[in-house]
């Protein structure tokens, strides 16, 4: 049994990411940013521990990994999850939304990092895994901040595996396809059935695909890997 922590934790993937941990017989902390009560009725339903954070603000952070390490005893496990998408051009797109994408999506990733490593540390022990993007990838029309931020966490991911490795620590990122969460709500009928068209496996992906590849990740299955990038798209991006 490992102690997880998990940010995003409220909705969506990271949500099923709880869900199946605690399954698995893990103990659970994660965090919540504005969706309060899913957050506690998710705590309801697995026992896992809500912990309020903004990942943008790395003194919320702070925080957080200090009230998630109280209630485990220490962190195992760290999943970067919570990220917010943008849809937008370079040249219309604000400055003040371009800095939330990056404080939110990149910052966010390096602060939970920044402040849950030291622990792992001085265990000589641990497992961090980011989620990326297949547009962190290969790039989105119209993503730019969010095709940044998620380049960032792929590029931080393989420079943190070199550096971590040595002392006992893997890293290593998930990188969905289009899977179906809120994120995606305001995809149209017509562009999902497009990726969909071009999806070799035919179909959009489950939050429980992804939150799948985080068990495996997070298991000593996967105890001779890092630095990698577990890409969960159907095949959409090879
Ligand atoms: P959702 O929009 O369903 O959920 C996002 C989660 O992030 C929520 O729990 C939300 O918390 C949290 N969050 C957002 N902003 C902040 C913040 N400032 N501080 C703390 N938490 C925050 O997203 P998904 O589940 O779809 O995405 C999960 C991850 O997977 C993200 O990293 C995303 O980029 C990645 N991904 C998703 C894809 C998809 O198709 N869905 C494709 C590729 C990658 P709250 O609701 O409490 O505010």
């Amino acid at each position: 049994m490992s102690n997880i922590f998990i940010t995003g934790g409220s909705r969506g993937i990271g949500a099923e990411a709880v869900r199946q941990f605690t399954a698995a017989g893990h103990k659970v902390a994660f965090t919540y940013h504005r969706s309060e009560i899913a957050a506690d009725q998710l705590r309801q339903e697995t026992g896992a521990i809500p912990v309020r954070c903004d990942v943008k603000h790395h003194d919320s952070v702070k925080i957080a990994v200090d009230k998630a390490t109280a209630a485990l005893g220490h962190i195992d496990v760290l999943i970067c999850n919570a990220a917010i998408a943008d849809y937008d051009l370079i040249t219309t797109i604000d400055i003040s939304r371009w800095e939330e994408v990056i404080n939110t999506d990149l910052n966010g990733v390096f602060y939970c990092i920044r402040y849950a490593l030291p622990t792992m540390i001085s265990r000589k022990s641990g497992c961090i895994i980011t989620v990326g993007s297949m547009w962190g990838e290969i790039g989105a029309s119209c993503e730019i901040a969010y095709s940044a931020a998620k380049a960032g966490v792929i590029g931080l991911t393989k420079a943190l595996a070199k550096e971590v490795g040595p002392s006992g620590i893997r890293v290593n990122c998930v990188s969905p396809g289009m899977i179906d969460t809120d994120m995606n709500a305001s995809v149209s009928e017509e562009a999902e059935a497009a990726i969909v068209e071009e999806t070799p496996l035919c179909r959009t992906g489950d939050p429980a695909d992804v939150a799948k590849a985080m068990l495996f990740l997070a298991s000593d299955d996967a105890s001779f890997i890092t630095g990698q990038v577990i890409s969960v798209n159907g095949g959409l991006v090879i």
